[in-house]
Formats: C-alpha cells, sequence, structure tokens
C-alpha cells in the first residue's frame, strides 16, 4: 500500500487541494471511525453501565470492549488498568491531583523536562506550589537530546516523581524514556510518560518502556476528540483516591460519606463519552492494519524530502536533530525577517495547513531563544507531491513579504 491508497480512507482529502501539515495538533479521521461513531449512535445508543435493557448492555459491551483494545495496544496487563478521559491534559491532571498531591512532601522533588508541552507542567507546577516540592528541569543539548549526564545529574533520591514526553512536538525527538526510567526507578521514583506524540507514531509498550502511567490522546491517532487515555499500573491505581466524584464512581453512598467503585470505574465519573471510546477502537483497528513500519518509513521519507529541501533555503532555520529520523515526522522551523504566523497565515493562501505559535511549550521556546515557530508536523497519509508543492509554497512566502529571494 502507498500513501496515496491510504489517504482514500478520510473523507476530508476528496475534492479539494489543502496540504494538511497539522499532524502534530490533531490527526484527520478515516471514514471507519466516522462510521464506527456513527454505528454506535444508529444502533445501541444508551447510557452505559446503567440500564438492564438490551441498547444500554450492548453500550456497556462496547465501551469496555473499547478498553479491552486499548489495554492490548499499549501492552497493558489489565483492562482495568486503562482509564478513558478526555485528552492527555486530563490524564496528566488526574495523575498529579490524584498521584501527586497524595505521594509528594516539602524536600521532595518532581522531574520534567524543558521540552514538556504545557499540560506537563502545569500540574506538576500545582502539585509543587501545594507540597512545596521543587521541580528540576532536564535539558536537552543542541541535537535536542537528552543525554545521560544530564538525567542521571537531575534525577536523586528525592525525586517521588519523573514525568517525561516520550516524543516533543516541538523538537520531534524521541526522548530515552526506557533509560530514564529505569534510571528513576532505581532512586525510587514513579514515571509517568505523556505518549501524545508517540503513541499515534511507534509501538509503545507500557512494560517495555517501564511506564507507571502512560498518557494519551485519541485524536492525534485518528480518533475523535474528546477521548484520552490514561494508563496507570494497577497498584498504583488502586491506592489512589478520585479526581473527580459523582455518578458511577461509588460503590455506596450514605448522607455524609461513600465508599468507590472498582477500577477503573472510580476515575470515570458522570456519564461516559462510550461512543468516542468505540471511535478510538476502530482509530486503534486501523492504525494496526496501516502499521507501524510503514508509518515510520513514510514519516521518515516525507522528513528527508522537506529537511532537504529546506537546508537549500538559507533563510530557513530547523530546530532540533539535523537527522531527520530523528524528527518522527515534526520539522520546526523559523524564517529569517518572517514572523511564524505571517508564514502560517501566507501559507494557508495557498492551502497549506501549518501551526505557528509557541505550541504550547513555552519554557522551551524560552531555552531556544525564540519567541515563536512554525511547525510542519507529517503523518503517513501524506505525500511526496505534498511535500513539493509545500516547498514552493513556502519559497513564496518570502517573495510575498517583499524578499527578492
Ligand atoms: N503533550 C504533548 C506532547 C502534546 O503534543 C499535546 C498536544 N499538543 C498534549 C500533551 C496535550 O494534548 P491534549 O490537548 O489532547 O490534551
Amino acid at each position: 500500500m502507498k500513501a496515496e491508497d491510504f489517504r482514500q480512507d478520510f473523507p476530508i482529502f476528496k475534492g479539494n487541494d489543502y496540504i494538511y501539515f497539522d499532524n502534530a495538533a490533531t490527526s484527520q479521521r478515516p471514514q471507519a471511525v466516522i462510521d464506527a461513531v456513527a454505528d454506535f449512535y444508529q444502533k445501541s445508543n444508551a447510557n452505559p453501565l446503567r440500564g438492564l435493557y438490551d441498547w444500554s448492555v450492548d453500550a456497556t459491551e462496547r465501551y469496555e470492549h473499547a478498553r479491552s483494545t486499548v489495554a492490548k495496544f499499549i501492552g497493558a496487563k489489565e483492562s482495568c488498568e486503562i482509564v478513558f478521559t478526555r485528552n492527555t491534559t486530563e490524564s496528566m491532571n488526574l495523575i498529579a491531583y490524584s498521584y501527586g498531591l497524595k505521594n509528594v512532601g516539602k524536600d521532595d522533588e518532581i522531574v520534567i523536562s524543558v521540552m514538556e508541552h504545557h499540560s506537563n507542567i502545569l500540574p506538576w507546577q500545582m502539585v509543587c506550589r501545594q507540597t512545596g516540592a521543587k521541580l528540576v528541569w532536564l535539558e536537552p543539548d543542541e541535537e535536542g537530546v537528552i543525554t545521560e549526564d544530564e538525567y542521571k545529574s537531575k534525577i536523586t533520591d528525592k525525586a517521588k516523581i519523573v514525568s517525561i514526553g516520550h516524543v516533543s512536538n516541538v523538537l520531534g525527538v524521541t526522548n530515552p524514556v526506557k533509560e530514564i526510567a529505569a534510571y528513576a526507578h532505581d532512586k525510587g521514583a514513579v514515571v509517568v510518560v505523556d505518549g501524545a506524540q508517540s503513541v499515534p507514531h511507534m509501538k509503545v509498550d507500557v512494560n517495555e518502556i517501564g511506564a507507571d502511567f502512560l498518557a494519551f490522546s485519541g485524536h492525534k491517532l485518528m480518533a475523535p476528540m474528546g477521548i484520552g487515555v490514561l494508563y496507570g499500573k494497577k497498584e498504583l491505581l488502586e491506592a489512589m483516591d478520585p479526581f473527580l466524584t459523582g455518578g458511577e464512581m461509588i460503590e455506596y453512598v450514605t448522607r455524609d460519606s461513600a465508599t468507590w467503585a472498582e477500577l477503573p470505574h472510580k476515575f470515570e465519573a458522570g456519564t461516559v463519552n462510550a461512543a468516542d471510546a468505540v471511535g478510538l477502537e476502530a482509530a486503534i483497528n486501523y492504525i494496526e492494519s496501516v502499521g507501524f513500519d510503514f508509518i515510520k518509513e513514510q514519516e521518515h521519507k516525507l522528513t528527508r524530502l522537506l529537511m532537504d529541501g529546506m537546508s537549500e533555503l538559507s533563510y530557513i532555520k530547523v530546530y532540533g536533530s539535523k537527522d531527520p529520523n530523528k524528527h518522527c515526522g515534526i520539522v520546526t522551523f523559523t524564517m529569517d525577517g518572517v514572523h511564524p504566523h505571517d508564514i502560517s497565515s501566507v501559507l494557508n493562501e495557498d492551502h497549506v495547513c501549518v501551526r505557528a505559535g509557541h505550541h504550547c511549550a513555552q519554557p522551551l521556546m524560552q531555552f531556544l531563544k525564540v519567541g515563536s515557530t512554525a511547525r510542519a508536523s507529517l503523518y503517513f497519509y501524506n505525500t511526496e507531491e505534498e511535500v513539493k508543492r509545500f516547498l514552493e509554497v513556502l519559497k513564496g512566502v518570502r517573495k510575498v513579504m517583499g524578499y527578492g529571494d
């Protein structure tokens, strides 16, 4: 199969010439995902986990089936280790509030890196504010790599939580989470992995990388918006208090107390997002039919073409590694004399979609000493023709802005 063949599965690409290079923000949805959600509403829509009648039982079964598909997809031992959330952000907050506040104290440390997305920074700032713990920052070298020396010098016996993005949404670099996790475990810390940018692009197995918690969003791997995942080791989740309270998450309630439902329901208060969980299952089935080998191969090929083309433009600066294979399809750049917002707006005139701004990673922008950047992020359904047209259009941006080259 070729990228062009897979594109046929995506209704949004039909009948227009848009080049969608903002896949790190959200991916597009294949028909199979759209159909799975519609099918849920058309055939089994009822409030899951409540009713004793056919439709509700069916809705519950489909929801729980989706959970077990997610568990297998990331190598979780049991389905109850999968909590459905809205997105990575909610998963991170759940860990911070329910695990962090309970297990971190005044003289403790929480270790993150400067390349984290805000959703893997702000929850830990909150925990530090409330407990008096210290936030410790790992910094990458010029190629965007967190070296062994760096993490070994910053993760000490004081670390209670080490929370690391698997793939940076700005530099595209894959962090050595497995090695960091092994070292952090030796020091007695719990390891949280932000998989928002890795799970859609590579096979992620929680046991292989040694994650105690893993968070990711469905919408970046072709599932609907509004469904996310928190994986947590059973013994950790069991010892945690609920994040939100209300319906569905209780065992028994009296006037002045309550006991909690079994895992994972303890963490899923209120009516759940069953249709989108079913959509996530369809997305996982779809991604597995494409295969991570193809995804990697296509992303490498396109990223090489893109970075080779950019390297010929003296006014473009690309951030992160010089090796296209180390970008996970993400190419963040600036253009001399042109603000990233102008790059994005001018590209849009030619139906090219790229992101511009701080990418919810302001500490990284400060570290790179740049206010904002433009970012082209690719996925397996993008094509060589698109990259070639993108490069042509990119040259035109400078002309539009009044430069002669
Ligand atoms: N972490 C990373 C690395 C991300 O790229 C993103 C999304 N840009 C998030 C977390 C947050 O994801 P969401 O907005 O779906 O919660």
